[in-house]
């Protein structure tokens, strides 16, 4: 199976959550959500345990404001933080909740084991027929109109086809830009922002891992260090700690 750990979408969790203050990113992350409750490719790896945002943003009321226009019932509560810091074994009692006395907790969000998801539809479109080459790009093909062709390779092979998508994350500017300098409607211009994410894991000892297993995610996006608290099932029965923190 080609998995390249390098892309955003390897990750050993990822949350998954429908709280957005954008109302298409919600309705999107809804349908999401739906997938990862129901699909039987992936829905083993999906926990709903919850998320517990730490924001004085506003973003709280205006995610209740998108659910309550797109006519949805999710299981939100605004929680004491005294009665946070207090749930699982104290696991959250040291935790920065900035000035706010309540936190927003949604029992509808959760998260995934990323890799596992990623390596099960690999092998399934695999299985499917769909032929998988690994290969870097050096730049995107253009006809005489300039419509794109297909892709080549740094090591000269051609790849051509009738439909092409460009699914490649965080390359995608620079590859548009060094493909068709000329072209500047091609560029991703302002409509992409590069950001910056430091992952660190803490290994727990085995008690930690069973007290902390059904533990809600904990997203912190507000003050100097934003970040987020994930878990991990490690060799089925134990779970590390992930943390991310934006730059
Ligand atoms: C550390 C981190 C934590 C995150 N946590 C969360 C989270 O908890 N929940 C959440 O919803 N989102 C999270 N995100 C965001 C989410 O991971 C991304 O939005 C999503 O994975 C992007 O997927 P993608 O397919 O667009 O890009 P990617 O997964 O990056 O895929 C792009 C692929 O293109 C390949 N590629 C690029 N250039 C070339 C080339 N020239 N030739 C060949 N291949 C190329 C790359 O190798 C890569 O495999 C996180 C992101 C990061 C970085």
């Amino acid at each position: 199976v080609i998995l390249n750990r390098e892309s955003a979408s390897w990750d050993w969790s990822k949350i998954i959550r429908a709280d957005y203050t954008d109302i298409l990113y919600c309705r999107l992350a809804l349908e999401a959500r739906q997938s990862w409750r129901t699909e039987p490719l992936y829905r083993e790896f999906y926990h709903e345990t919850g998320l517990i945002w730490v924001d004085q943003t506003g973003f709280s009321e205006k995610v209740v404001t998108n659910y309550a226009n797109l006519g949805v019932e999710e299981k939100l509560r605004m929680v004491p933080v005294e009665t946070l810091r207090k749930i699982e074994g104290g696991l959250f009692e040291s935790a920065d909740f900035g000035t706010n006395d309540m936190v927003y907790v949604n029992d509808c969000s959760g998260w995934v084991e990323a890799y596992k998801a990623l390596e099960r539809i690999t092998e399934s479109a695999a299985t499917a027929g769909v032929q998988l080459v690994e290969s870097n790009i050096s730049r995107l093909t253009f006809d005489a109109n300039g419509n794109c062709t297909g892709a080549q390779s740094t090591d000269g092979e051609s790849f051509l086809a009738q439909n092409i998508i460009l699914a490649t994350g965080a390359e995608t500017a620079r590859l548009l830009v060094e493909s068709a300098p000329s072209h500047l409607k091609l560029h991703a211009g302002n409509r992409l922002r590069a950001a910056g994410l430091i992952t660190g894991v803490v290994r727990l000892d085995s008690e930690e891992a069973i007290r902390h297993r059904a533990a809600p995610a904990f997203l912190h996006a507000e003050g100097q260090a934003k970040g987020i608290l994930g878990f991990i099932f490690y060799c089925n029965s134990l779970i590390e700690y992930r943390s991310n923190y934006s730059a």
